[in-house]
């Protein structure tokens, strides 16, 4: 398949201690869509996420070789600042973590780091990313209540606004619903599919039919290696690893 390639890994490998993750990953991932990771628990799948904006880099005794490009540049590259790689990421993780402040300033943080002081502009973009996150409807009369009031579902969906609201081009999400009820896990996964033409989303699962659900590209780990990846109607339909197809079939897990 020819697409445009947003990140590019190369022989990626990670190490926690003597503990290899990741073995020796290469894979270029499309520009725009949804990308989902895949693969059993312990495959590598949170490393391999981290990887892409170097959170990994925080963990002690960490040991990285390779390259992740991101729009062609090596982000593991010594001279890069973390900072601006990372400006160009939004991040989801399984729990939200909502700033400690209202709805609205949560949404308006990034914006006024950036220089946003107009308030009637702030009050638009605190709107327009609540609804592009599905959660407009139910805060839209409490927006100067305090975050931690929210459900988790909720404050997940606020963790999503606040990241967009910083204009992202790739959005990282680890396991972004298993915390969740069902009502904001289907918001958060309309959300990804209403994004997907404008941002890079990269969606960690291992709930097999949320994967089918949202996946334009599929990448499938297991141990710490990638098995197989490409187009979700080929992973899905018709994989051309007998590890693939076990995956699938529940056969391993
Ligand atoms: P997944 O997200 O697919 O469940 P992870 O990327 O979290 O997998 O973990 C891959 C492997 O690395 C697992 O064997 C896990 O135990 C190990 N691992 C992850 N984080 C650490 C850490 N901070 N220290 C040591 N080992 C770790
Ligand atoms: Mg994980």
């Amino acid at each position: 398949m020819e697409f445009k390639t947003h990140i590019s890994v190369r022989n990626l490998n990670v190490f926690y201690g003597d503990q290899q993750a990741l073995k020796d990953i290469t894979i270029d991932i499309p520009d725009k869509g949804i990308i989902v990771i895949i693969g059993p628990s312990g495959c590598g799948k949170t490393t391999l996420l981290k990887s892409f904006n170097r959170l990994i880099d925080s963990t002690d005794g960490v040991r990285v070789s390779g390259e992740v490009l991101v729009d062609g540049e090596n982000i593991f590259d010594p001279k890069v600042e973390v900072t601006r790689i990372r400006k160009k990421m939004g991040l989801l993780s399984q729990n939200p973590y909502p700033l400690p402040m209202s709805i609205y300033d949560n949404v308006a943080y990034g914006p006024r780091i950036h220089g946003q002081k107009n308030k009637k502009e702030l009050g638009r973009i605190v709107e327009h990313y609540l609804r592009e996150s599905g959660l407009w409807e139910e805060v839209k009369d409490r927006l100067r209540s305090p975050a931690s009031r929210l459900s988790v579902g909720q404050q997940q969906r606020l963790c999503l606004a606040r990241g967009l609201a910083v204009e992202p081009e790739i959005i990282l999400a680890d396991e972004p619903t298993s915390a969740l009820d069902p009502k904001s896990s289907r918001h958060i996964e309309e959300s990804f599919l209403r994004l997907k033409e404008r941002y890079t989303t990269i969606v960690v699962t291992h709930i097999l039919r949320q994967a089918k659900r949202l996946a334009d590209y599929v990448i499938f780990l297991y141990l710490g290696e990638l098995i197989e990846h490409g187009p979700a109607e080929e992973i899905f339909e018709n994989p051309r690893e007998e590890m693939t197809r076990e995956y699938m079939k529940g056969i391993i897990s």
